[in-house]
């Protein structure tokens, strides 16, 4: 056992505060990590306050984990001390079921192990996450980072970053392709900067006017205040494709209307309270769909980590120090965040 200091939330209305805790001896498949930096998504935000209910306390948020490997065990071929490693939302899975086996481990049908709030396999008690000063995790869930990354721009890269890449890439999204972006936020502000690096011609919908030159900046060819209704008519019936990152419940059927025939909305925000549901007339009259997907594979973060090494891509991040986290979650939540807070882990020193 090492000793862990971390950050943790005791209930859904408590603040979180320092909690010391234990991780596991590393065994021989295991990757011992200093945590060096650690995003804050706002799924760690609904899981602290059990917006999605089935929050067990003590809880310890945090899977956009960037750090330093200490330790590795005695059958380890991907990872050495000194090297620099990434976990993200998954430290394991049954590894035998179909979407394992096509890597698509978020699905899988068993026994996924989320990096926090989830039973771990090893000990049987609860998985704490990266808000805290080290890791321990199979070697075929940590994911390598080109030294070329911003280690706190890198983080957010684990979970905003691979969410937004993988229905990107899903639904071909790229040269000739047309695609909406739906709120600048953590997760908002990644597809943004991955739609434009795959050649799609990249609109950012957003209610908060004072993003629309940054959004510019981050790489979209236009900006439309999405409660105005003469900008958002202007694009009716345009897009291929349309990501909607938004954290709470809104009315889908304006951003329906944008698709054209055979469009597809995808859903990655998942707000506390349900969306009103769409029109059915919004989807049978030109065939559109809406669906949703589920952060990536372990393959797919890979792939993703390795685009953003070539097209120098990371997170636009505020490093704060662990202290702050309670503030931040207050700021996040009006959405005053440009565009993903990065904790530095040295703070808890
Ligand atoms: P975030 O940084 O808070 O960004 C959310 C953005 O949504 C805000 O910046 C804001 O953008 C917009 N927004 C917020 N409230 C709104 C409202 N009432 N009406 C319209 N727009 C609103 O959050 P995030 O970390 O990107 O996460 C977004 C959502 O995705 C969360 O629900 C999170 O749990 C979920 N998530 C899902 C997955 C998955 O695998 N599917 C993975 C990670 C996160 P503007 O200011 O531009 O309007
Ligand atoms: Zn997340
Ligand atoms: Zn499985």
């Amino acid at each position: 056992m090492t000793k862990a200091v971390g950050y943790a939330a005791h209930s859904a209305t408590a603040p979180l505060e320092p909690f010391h805790f234990e991780r596991r001896e590393p065994g021989p498949r295991d990757v011992e990590i200093e945590i060096l930096y650690c995003g804050v998504c706002h799924s760690d935000l609904h899981t602290a306050r059990n917006e999605w209910k089935g929050t067990v306390y003590p809880v310890v948020p945090g899977h956009e984990i960037l750090g330093r490997v200490r330790r590795v065990g005695s059958s380890v071929t991907k990872f050495a001390a000194g090297d620099t490693a990434a976990v993200g939302c998954l430290v394991d899975s049954c590894r035998t079921c179909p979407d394992c086996r096509e890597g698509l481990e978020q699905y899988c049908q068993t026994e996924m192990v989320f990096t926090y709030n989830s039973t771990d396999k090893h000990t049987g008690k609860m998985t704490y996450g990266g808000y805290s000063n080290a890791i321990v995790v199979d070697e075929d869930f940590v994911l390598k980072v080109a030294s070329n990354l911003d280690p706190a721009g890198a983080a957010p890269l684990l979970c905003a970053g691979i969410t937004t890449y993988s229905p990107l890439r899903h639904w071909n999204v790229g040269k000739g392709k047309k695609a909406g972006i739906v709120g600048l936020g953590g997760l908002g502000h990644m597809g943004v900067k991955f739609s434009h690096a795959l050649g799609a011609e990249t609109v950012l919908f957003t209610t908060s006017p004072g993003k629309a030159e940054d959004a510019r900046r981050l790489g979209a060819d236009s900006v439309v205040i999405s409660k105005n209704p003469n900008e958002m008519a202007r694009h009716f019936g345009s897009f291929d494709f349309i990501l909607n990152t938004v954290a709470a419940s809104h009315d889908l059927d304006p951003f329906l209307g944008l698709l054209r025939r055979d469009g597809t909305m995808c859903l990655v925000g998942a707000p506390e309270h349900p969306h009103p549901s769409p029109a059915v007339f919004q989807l049978i009259f030109k065939r559109r769909s809406l669906a949703g997907s589920l952060i990536g594979g372990i393959r797919e973060t890979q792939e993703m980590l390795d685009f953003c090494a070539e097209h120098g891509i990371v997170s636009d991040v505020e490093v704060i120090p662990m202290q702050k986290i309670n503030e931040a979650y207050e700021r996040m939540l009006k959405s005053d965040v440009k565009y993903r807070f990065s904790i530095d882990m040295a703070s808890l020193k």
